[in-house]
């Protein structure tokens, strides 16, 4: 029987994470050595909304560049395969789950899913699988997205959300890369890692109103935090989780990580 998986959240920083020394860089190197070997990976990242969870479904998903930065970034590719099968099967999980969703054929892998796994996989050999984010709904949808596809953690997938803890983009002009957090988004951070050690799904659910400074960290739509709710809920109601990383970039963009067990 092949042993369940945990599910994860990471925090993906900039794009320039693919080739920064950074400790959140290093946190993720070294992290595939210490997850069980996924038959394939769901990735539900910030950088893809639509408008209902839409299952990525090529064979060969494209590396996309969807950011702006220096051009070694452009070169860089993640070839892993996809798994159409396993996407139908996401489908069918999502509908029986009571989610409208559908299938894009031709959907790459944006840089929330491939700058971070590139780090944590670099072999490319694991298939890759992205649903998308609702932006115009809130965290109990994401949860029940979770929910709904948690099965698959008992057939060998990881779910992994991509996002940030925190991450007040408008105003990161001025902050250094290497620089201190900020009060207002350390605060966040530390109640958003209490909250997931304690279990405390409700109050992780009402974030906007339970955590400190949560619209100046998650200034709308919110789409870096809402990816959490998805291995949140795939975890289940009540599930403690356990922080694995904690770190800042450029003093506002928390790139903690989670894991769930449960
Ligand atoms: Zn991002």
């Amino acid at each position: 029987m092949t042993q369940q998986m945990p599910t994860l959240f990471v925090s993906h920083g900039p794009p320039t994470l693919a080739i920064l020394d950074a400790p959140a860089a290093t946190f993720l190197k070294e992290l595939g050595a210490r997850l069980p070997r996924p038959r394939a990976i769901l990735c539900i990242s910030a950088h893809w909304e639509a408008w209902r969870p839409t299952v990525s479904g090529p064979a060969a998903p494209s590396t996309i560049h969807d950011f702006g930065g220096p051009p070694q970034l452009f070169d860089l590719h993640y070839p892993a395969p996809g798994n159409p099968a396993l996407a139908g099967r996401v489908v069918e999980l999502l509908k029986a789950g009571g989610l409208d969703a559908g299938i894009d054929l031709e959907r790459g892998l944006d840089h929330g899913a491939w700058v971070p796994l590139r780090l944590i996989y670099p072999e490319a050999d694991i298939p890759v699988l992205q649903v998308s984010i609702q932006t115009e709904t809130d965290p109990a949808h994401h949860f029940a997205l979770g929910r709904a596809v948690a099965p698959l953690r008992k057939e060998g997938v990881l779910i992994l959300g991509s996002g940030g803890a925190t991450h007040n983009l408008p105003e990161i002009q001025g902050h250094r890369m290497t620089g201190p957090p900020v009060d207002y988004a350390e605060a966040f951070d530390a109640w958003l890692e209490e909250a997931i050690r304690d279990g405390q799904t409700e109050s992780l659910l009402n974030y906007e109103a339970e955590g400190p400074y949560a619209a100046r960290n998650h200034p709308w739509p919110a789409e870096h935090f809402l990816p959490l709710f998805a291995p949140l809920g795939a975890s289940g109601e009540g599930v403690a989780g356990r922080p694995l990383h904690r770190s800042f970039m450029y003093g506002l963009l928390s790139m903690a990580a989670y894991r769930w067990d449960g």
